[in-house]
């Protein structure tokens, strides 16, 4: 569309151009008829005959045409340049601007000439241009500076490497703990051969996202064994496109440490106190045989019999969760789940008569490939918490259901259910929604802490959906295994 692009015409050039060019002609065009006229009349004067006369009028049309030529020439000469002056000015200033983009910002600020057309609104905007570049320049290296301060002041090794696997930058803590080969190293497999780290690396690259991991590795310094928490994100362009991967190494080796100090502390005194307790506890029972007939004794005896049995389960407790969080080996096998389910319902047939519960047990699923004992301590504790805290005659329901490549334990009660906002803490250890009543029922406080335990060792999850009010259900889910 010839009329759009009218738009664009630079109007103001275009008619300074048009009236001074015309001007300029019309008036020497106007002078030069006038000179013509009177040196064709200044040659007619003294013309005798025709060959005379010819001659005036060819001296007269010589001259009007090579004056005209060299006024034409002079006035084009003249126009071209003021058309072009300043494009040549600003073509300078814009490659000036293109150089500073690309070597160091030393110049000088470009004002634009003091034009009113539109040759000084280019000049204006290619000074905004790059005064706009400038900026920008100056915030980014601004902002790399506290980048590299930060990331060479931070404690933590970080490396950063392209999606071929070359390595774009590392800081003085990751030079310290790996050794970096004195030609320098290209690649991060040239440094690293640990295939756990590689493959958290590769893993981010290719699925783009974040990834962590727990890794033990030989320092460089002194050879001792450290243990880090390897942490990778992946690094995207604008466009979203990831093109690299940015991996940081925390060092956690005392935090592990002092935990197992305390895992390990945990687990001597349950030891030490078992055997003292169930002294107490045989004792306790033979007193119990020996004074049948003496009433007041025997009251004295049930409260001491009660709080040893309660400190024979917390200790047995706190023991089952020292050797989970030790991470003793798990002794896997296929279990029959539902031989399990109706073993561990037979256990506790007493107390599901006593309160006249009713349970119904459904299982959908066969076989689990896990540690029988463990999954049994699941079932367990969670059945043994229906049981506790729903009133009396109230509904137990138990599925085992397979889904997807998962195993699923649903338990669920019409009991008085859990606040919302005490999910996320319902499986600390020593947490109780109700700590002066729950404790009246003789629980520990570590039943749920002991099975989420046994879930994420088994690589599942485990999550609680209830209101208060309205019952609980436990959803464990275990993925499917086969080592
Ligand atoms: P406890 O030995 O006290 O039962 P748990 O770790 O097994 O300890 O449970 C923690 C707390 O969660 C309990 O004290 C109880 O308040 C709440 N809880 C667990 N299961 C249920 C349930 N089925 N219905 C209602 N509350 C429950």
């Amino acid at each position: 569309m010839p009329f759009k692009k009218f738009q664009y015409l630079p109007k103001q050039i275009f008619l300074k151009f048009f009236i001074q060019q015309t001007l300029v002609i019309v008036v020497s065009i106007l002078l030069l008829s006038f000179f013509s006229h009177i040196f064709l009349a200044n040659g007619l004067k003294h013309a005798q005959t025709a060959a005379e006369i010819e001659y005036a009028y060819s001296a007269a049309f010589l001259f009007l045409i090579i004056s005209s030529c060299f006024i034409v020439s002079i006035v084009s000469l003249w126009m071209g340049l003021k058309l072009v002056w300043p494009l040549g000015r600003i073509l300078v200033k814009a490659r000036s601007i293109l150089k500073n983009e690309y070597t160091s910002m030393q110049n000088a600020v470009i004002e634009p000439e003091n034009n009113d057309d539109e040759w000084q609104d280019l000049e204006s905007t290619l000074h905004s241009i790059n005064k706009d570049i400038r900026n920008k320049e100056r915030s980014l290296s601004r902002e790399r500076e506290e980048i590299e301060t930060l990331v060479s002041g931070t404690t933590q090794a970080v490396v950063a490497v392209e999606s071929n696997g070359d390595i774009m930058f590392f800081n003085s803590q990751f030079a310290l703990i790996f050794e970096i080969p004195q030609s320098g190293a290209k690649r991060l497999s040239d440094i690293i051969r640990d295939q756990i780290i590689l493959k958290t690396f590769r893993h981010t690259l290719e699925f783009g996202s974040p990834n962590t991991e727990q890794i033990s590795i030989q320092t460089n310094t002194d050879h001792s064994q450290a243990i880090y928490n390897l942490s990778t994100s992946p690094l995207k362009n604008d466009e979203g496109k990831i093109y690299g991967v940015i991996g940081m190494f925390y060092d956690i080796t005392e935090l592990k440490r002092t935990e197992q100090v305390r895992i390990d502390f945990v687990a001597n005194v349950s030891h030490e106190l078992r055997t003292p307790l169930t002294s107490i506890k045989g004792y306790a029972q033979t007193l119990r045989e020996d004074l049948q007939n003496n009433i007041d004794a025997l009251k004295l005896l049930s409260p001491i019999e009660k709080n040893t049995d309660r400190l024979i389960a917390l200790v047995n407790d706190l023991l089952s969760l020292s050797s989970l969080e030790s991470g003793s080996e798990l002794n896997k096998q296929s279990v029959r789940l539902l031989e399990l389910s109706q073993r561990v319902l037979g256990n506790f047939q007493n107390q599901i008569s006593a309160k006249k519960h009713k349970v119904t047990l459904n299982c959908q699923s066969d076989v689990l490939f896990a540690d029988r004992s463990k999954i049994e301590q699941v079932l367990t504790n969670l059945l043994e918490n229906a049981i506790k805290y729903i009133p009396e005659g109230g509904t137990i329901q138990i599925d085992w259901i397979h889904e997807g490549n998962q195993t699923i334990l649903k338990i669920r009660d019409n009991g008085p259910g859990i606040p919302k906002e005490q999910h996320t803490r319902i499986f600390e250890r020593f947490f109780r929604v109700d700590s002066a009543r729950n404790r009246e029922q003789g629980g520990t406080g570590l039943g749920l802490a002991i099975v989420k335990h046994i879930v994420l060792r088994h690589g599942g999850k485990i999550s609680v959906n209830s209101e208060l009010g309205n019952g609980t259900e436990f959803i464990c889910e275990f993925p499917e295994s086969t080592s």
